[in-house]
């Protein structure tokens, strides 16, 4: 039947394609006797089952392998060794001897071993709920005989539409980019991960959908529009045709859009900007370095960190890090310290929190673990003698913060010193401004940072107290609200007053308006998506500064984020058809 399910844009792009289904979630399992004649086939089609699940682990470590790397695909490894742990698979034939069917058997002992792992106080065991999530899920589809819903199972070139609940970065890493081209997911968030992730992938995407999962069956024919947040569910061959036209006239644009990124980011009345762009998966700078940015604004580190059993060493980060200052030559490259926590990765087994976005998480957790954060620190001052790299660090909400990052630098130069290695002491260490705290209060880190980088995502989560990822709370979390613009031109002043470069790299800096109203309140430095360089770089160079300020200044005196929103869109599209 047709039908159209919306959502919230999260990456643009439109794509004709089947649905497939990935329900990576505990299947309900409903209690079923057997019989004592019964109970050795039972045995048996357990033991068949795990061999199955261990072959598709095996197949999923190897193309980890050859796509990511070793050391990801270590995680299969280590599924593998559940499956092989001769307890479980005791106590689960002892259930079944019990006349338990294998299914409810194999339920029973998983989520008696979850919760004791969950509850452990060995960090070690805390880290493996995850893989015994997988392992869970894995065998009971199986055992359930339930659709295969395993992203490799989707045959190449299939031009796929992965829908699902939601996406943890490490599965959007294993996704198979040959066969699927696009994403959508019931929950998530223009700022959720999924949606950055995708973003950086050039995956179109669209988030949010809420309950397209219980809707849809797998196979229907789709038609995905990233950029207007809608699945379209069996297209009339005349919506195919729009489509076609649509994609058509998309790779036509290309050349234009092409020319319009590599060109100059200056207004119509002769003022500068600079753009940069943000990478999130170190493998690829190549798509930023390549996009008319000027370098690079904001490189998310903790991406390294994905689906991985470990933190990668400081060696590996070295390398990572010198790639990506290497792809951009003479061009600044800002890389943010790890921020892991909240709703980024639970590397480690860190433990579980009631608030994680007001917890343990970025800055925190690294000053707390300085043996980690040192090894970032000393990856990233050997990586700078390679180029222009810049430090910055992530929730910053006092300078006691960066004075102790500081002091670990200086402890960092001691030891690179005396490894006879080359290195840059004197690394450029900027903020980011994500924090009330940080946005309020920046003049007491003047004297401390060399630069501050808004990051608007965070920054309007924490200002208006929206869950950025929560998907029933999307219409509440508006970057235009009057309270997040009065902030960034607050910070905007104190750094004009201090000589200290203010950039915005969160989601903001990627949407046309809010670049006319951040151009108006002084902002000169942008940091965005590699694919949103083209649309930044036409409003840039199609606004006169003078508007923008104007805007910008009617902005701030508005009452709401609804108002602020109506007054830019009628202003820049009256400024944008001035020529
Ligand atoms: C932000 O908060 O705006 C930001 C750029 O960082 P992240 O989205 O990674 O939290
Ligand atoms: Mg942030």
């Amino acid at each position: 039947m047709q039908s159209i399910l919306r959502g919230i844009p999260a990456s643009p792009g439109i794509v004709v394609g089947p649905v497939h289904l990935l329900r990576w979630e505990v299947p309900e399992v409903r209690q079923r006797l057997i019989d004592d004649s019964e109970i050795d086939a039972e045995i048996q089609r357990l033991h068949g089952t795990f061999e199955h699940a261990r072959e598709r682990l095996r197949l999923l470590r190897t193309r980890a392998e050859a796509q990511v790397g070793p050391k990801e695909a270590a995680i299969f490894d280590v599924q593998i060794s559940i499956l092989d742990d001769s307890q479980l698979t005791d106590g689960v034939e002892a259930l079944i001897r019990q006349n338990l069917g294998a299914e409810k058997a194999f339920d029973l002992i998983l989520l008696e071993w979850r919760q004791n792992f969950a509850r452990s106080m060995a960090p070690m065991l805390r880290e493996r709920v995850g893989d015994l999530t997988d392992v869970h899920i894995r065998v009971l589809s199986l055992l359930l005989d339930l659709p295969d819903h395993d992203p490799v199972a989707v045959p190449r070139g299939t031009n796929a539409i992965l829908v699902t609940h939601d996406l943890t970065p490490s599965l959007t890493l294993q996704l198979d980019r040959e066969c699927i081209a696009a994403i959508a997911t019931d929950a998530g968030t223009a700022t959720a991960h999924v949606a950055i992730l995708a973003r950086s992938l050039g995956l179109p995407a669209v988030v949010g959908l809420r309950n397209a999962l219980s809707y849809l069956k797998g196979g229907e024919r789709a038609i995905l529009d990233g950029g207007e947040g809608t699945l379209l569910i069996a297209p009339s061959d005349s919506e195919l045709d729009d489509a076609s036209r649509a994609l058509a006239d998309e790779a036509g644009r290309a050349d234009e859009r092409r020319e319009l990124a590599l060109s100059e980011a200056v207004t119509p009345d002769g003022v500068r900007l600079t753009i940069r762009g943000n990478v999130d998966i170190p493998e690829e700078p190549e798509l930023a370095a390549t996009s008319g940015a000027d370098g690079v604004g904001l490189m998310r580190t903790e991406f390294l960190v994905v689906g991985r059993t470990e933190m990668p060493d400081e060696d590996e980060q070295y390398r990572a890090y010198r790639r990506v200052v290497e792809a951009f030559g003479a061009r600044p490259v800002i890389i943010r310290t790890f921020d892991i926590g909240g709703d980024k990765l639970p590397v480690g087994g860190f433990p579980h929190e009631a608030n994680p976005f007001l917890g343990w998480r970025a800055i925190r957790m690294c000053l707390d673990q300085s043996d980690m954060f040192k090894k970032q620190l000393r990856a990233l001052m050997r990586a700078a003698a390679h180029g222009d790299l810049r430090i910055m660090l992530p929730l910053v909400v006092t300078v006691d913060e960066v004075r102790e990052t500081r002091q670990l630098m200086e402890e960092c130069v001691a030891e690179l010193s005396e490894r006879h290695v080359p290195f840059r002491a004197d690394v450029p260490l900027g903020v980011m401004v994500e924090t009330p705290a940080a946005a309020v209060a920046c003049d007491t880190l003047v004297r401390d940072v060399d630069f501050f980088s808004i990051g608007s995502n965070d920054l309007v989560q924490y200002t208006l107290a929206v869950d950025r990822g929560n998907t029933d709370l999307a219409p509440r979390f508006t970057p235009l609200h009057p309270a997040v613009l009065r902030l960034i031109a607050g910070v905007q002043a104190v750094g004009a007053t201090h000589g200290i470069d203010v950039s915005v790299c969160g989601e903001m800096a990627s949407q046309p308006l809010s670049v006319f109203a951040l151009m108006g309140l002084g902002i000169r430095q942008l940091s965005v998506a590699p694919r949103a360089v083209a649309d930044v770089k036409r409003v840039i160079r199609g606004v006169r500064m003078a508007a923008a300020i104007d805007a910008a200044q009617a902005a701030l005196a508005s009452g709401t984020a609804r108002e602020v929103e109506t007054l830019l869109r009628r202003r820049l599209r009256t400024e944008l058809e001035r020529v």
